[in-house]
Order: structure tokens, then sequence, then C-alpha cells
């Protein structure tokens, strides 16, 4: 079976980003088909069934290539505790723990962060969790394509950011890596390989030089992407530096870590050498631009690109939307840069689509070709904060909302139609998700009132 999307805007992010009016995308299978003037794309496959793409734009699903879905948890908490840029520092990305979660109470926070991720756009996303094999079935009934990036340490005690000592735990190191494997062996490929997995090193202040070791010939062995958080908070190079006499980067490099199939978080509290070793390996970065504004804090990426980084975007904490992500990239590249035209939307857009893919390992995605993975996404265009529509793509990402996404495709299977997400359940997801959400919080709250929490609960304390 072909379809057709037809008499429509497609914005193909190809070589030369271009932007094609009245024309027409046919699907058939996982792939794309053909891309030109309607009337032609019809003419070849005149039996196809024919979808009306009129006051739509056609363009590649987003790319999150670092997300942690569990953390949803942390909605509207977290965003202002975030750990200090300057001693004293602590452990963890806040001085609230986030509450224990039952199996099936993260399984429903894990699932609404797909429902989220699939509105606002996006079809591929890196997950980096532990004990992601509790559920990667429900991510799997998404439809969204995966890297489930299963997670690995073996500092004993403490958190990333902390300055407690390091003391090595061989139980955890051993755990990590059989989890790792275990996933691997369960997962890797299914769904005619829309779910991968692959390889989360939390942090360089959480692993041992022989955890980096074991970990790169495990991915040598597995063949698969490697991740890593890399230089977020200050907390970390201060840690590494006491721990390892090392810089964050020079601490991954030294120990063989760094290759361009590694996807580095962050990479925000980083000096200039730092940038140019990163460069050098040819590893990825996962700019999470709405989180490290939350922060407080900017990565230097068009120093790191310019090193020789492949840039790529990522939501991380506490929310799914990769149409916020890739406009707030562009601002703080902006402000950092002092410049008013450069980062390009042009350049926000391939960033956010067919860069993830390539760092992803899906360099057939991410970007509109025939021949090329049928992962996109319909965007409405007859909006009142859209038109008038004279350039689609520095429309869309200047002013374009996640709710402006209508459809999502991935793998040439519909996920989401004329607003309604087809693979679950969105009302009882969303319930399910603030009913369990808002107990295990109420639970945290009644257990221990001596944390510092901040004002705004609703119900207050
Ligand atoms: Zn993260």
């Amino acid at each position: 079976m072909t379809t057709i999307i037809a008499n429509t805007i497609i914005a193909t992010v190809d070589d030369d980003d271009r932007v094609l009016a009245d024309a027409a995308i046919a699907i058939e299978g996982p792939r794309i088909a053909a891309i030109g003037p309607t009337a032609e794309v019809r003419a070849r496959f005149p039996n196809a069934d024919v979808v009306d793409g009129r006051r739509h734009m056609v363009m590649p699903g987003f790319a999150n290539t670092h997300t942690h879905f569990s953390l949803i948890i942390a909605r509207g908490i977290y965003e202002d505790l975030s750990p200090p840029h300057k001693p004293p520092f602590y452990s963890g990305l806040s001085p609230i723990p986030v509450p224990e979660l039952s199996v099936e109470e993260n399984a429903a926070i894990c699932t609404v962060g797909a429902v989220e991720a699939i509105r606002s756009g996006t079809t591929l996303v890196l997950e980096d969790g532990a004990r992601i094999a509790a559920y990667a079935s429900l991510m799997a009934q998404s439809g969204l394509r995966y890297v489930l990036a299963e997670r690995a340490w073996d500092k004993a005690k403490g958190s990333i950011g902390d300055q407690l000592p390091f003391e090595v735990s061989d139980a955890l190191a051993d755990d990590g890596m059989q989890r790792i494997s275990d996933l691997h062996a369960a997962w890797h490929g299914r769904e005619s390989g829309r779910i991968a997995v692959g390889i989360a090193a939390w942090a360089p202040d959480m692993c041992s030089p022989g955890l980096l070791r074991r970990l790169t010939d495990l991915q040598s062995s597995l063949d698969c992407l490697s991740t890593i958080h890399l230089n977020q908070v200050w907390g970390e190079v201060e840690a590494v530096k006491a721990t390892r006499g090392r810089l964050p980067t020079q601490y991954l490099a030294d120990n063989g870590f760094l290759n361009e199939r590694v996807v580095c978080a962050h990479c925000r509290c980083m000096t200039c050498e730092e940038e140019r070793l990163l460069g050098s390996t040819g590893a990825t970065v996962a700019f999470n631009s709405a989180i490290a504004a939350r922060r407080g804090l900017s990565p230097r990426i068009h120093d790191l690109e310019q090193a020789g980084c492949t840039i790529a975007m990522g939501s991380d904490n506490m929310a799914e939307d990769m149409v916020e992500v890739m406009r707030t990239g562009l601002f703080m590249e902006r402000i950092r840069r002092q410049d008013g035209r450069n980062p390009t939307p042009e350049q926000a857009l391939r960033w956010a689509t067919r860069n993830g893919y390539a760092a992803l390992g899906v360099p057939d995605g991410g970007w509109l070709a025939e021949g090329n993975r049928a992962d996109l996404i319909m965007v409405r265009t007859d909006r009142a904060h859209l038109v008038p529509l004279m350039r689609p793509v520095s429309t869309f990402v200047h002013q374009g909302q996640a709710g402006d996404v209508d459809a999502v495709m991935v793998d040439g299977a519909w996920v989401m139609r004329e607003g309604r997400v087809l693979t679950l359940d969105e009302a009882d997801v969303v319930a399910q998700a603030d009913r369990m959400g808002r107990g295990a919080w109420a639970r945290l709250r009644t257990a221990r009132p001596d944390l510092p929490w901040p004002g705004g609960f609703v119900p207050p304390a």
C-alpha cells in the first residue's frame, strides 16, 4: 500500500535545505518512495491512498537525543532547584530527591512522556535510564523509534556533582554491565529495527576508569551507541578534578571512552581545550537547550561545532517538547554569540532532526528524500501565529508550537493522525500519570516535611 500526502509544503532538510510548495510525498512500507510536484507523484502511484496535505507542512520528525522519561515525575519542581554553580556543591540534581516509584507508577510516568514526545512531533528518542526493561514494552507500543540506553555507574555512594570520595563498587559495575547486556539481548533490533539498545555511562564523576574501559569494550562487542552526561554541572568538574586530576572530557579521552558513536549530553561547564579535544573525537553533543536555560548555563555550541562535534538536540529533564527545545537553542546561541542572525532557523531545524538521526545511527532518517525512512510529521499552517506563511521553516522555528503538530509517522506507520494519538489511550495515560505522580509526591512530602520544599504546591503541605 502506498500513501501520498499531496498538495502540501515539504521542508526536506536535504543538503540544500529545499522547501517545496504544492508538493507531494509518497510512502511505501517504511520508506519514502517519491518526493516532487503533486501531479508527478500522483501519476507515478495512481492507486495510492491520498492524504490531503493542504493547510499543512510536512517535515522530518524530531530526534530527541537525550531524555529521561521517568524524570517527568519532577515536573514543576526540579526546574527551580538547579544545582549551584559554585561551592558548596551537593549530591544530585536537586536538594529534594524524587519520590520512590513503584514499577507501575514509573511506567505511567514514562508513558505520558512518550505521549508528550509524539505530540511535539518527535519520532526518535534516546532514553537514558536504569532498568528500562520494566517499561520497554510500553515504549515499543508508543510507535516511536528508540535508542534505549541502559545506564551503568560504579560510584558506591553519592550522586552527580557531590564531592564525596570515589568509593568503587564492583557490584554496581557488574549490575550495570549485566543490565545493558540483558536489555540488548531482549530488545535490540526489535520491531523491524525500530528499537535499538545502547550504553549509558552515567557521568564522569560516577564511573571509575575501570568501568569506562569495560563499557568501551562492551560498545565494541555489541556494536552499539554509547552516551554519557558530560560537563553537566560545575560540581561534576570539581569532583573529577579532585579525584582524577583531570577535566571531565580529558578523563573520558584518557580512558578511551570517546568516539564518533558517543552522544555527550550537555558539554556546558567546559574549557576551550576540552571543546577541541571532544571535537577531535567526532563525538556528538546533545544540546539540551531548554534545561540548560532553566539551569542558567549554556554550552558554546558554535565552538563545539567548529571543533568537529555533531550538534544534535535533546530535552533532558521534565519535558519532551522538541519544538521548545529547537527554538530555545536558537535563542540561546544568538544571545551567547551576540548575533541576531546566527544560528539560522535552518541550522536549528537540522540539529533537531537530521543531525540527531545521524548521531543515533539512522543517517537515512531525519530528512526527507526518496529512499529514506518515512519518519515525518505534518504541522498545521492555518494558525494565527503562522500566517502569512512566507518562509515556512523560519516561521515554524520562530513561531511554531507543539500543538501545531497534527500527524506523526514512524517507519511508514501513523502514530498520530488528525490530532489523535493512535498508539496509546491518551486520556487514560494522562489521568494515570497525574494521579500516580501526585500520589508519589504526597507520600514523600508526608514522610519528609524537613526537606527544603519550594512554595506553590497545590494542595499546600
Ligand atoms: Zn540527562
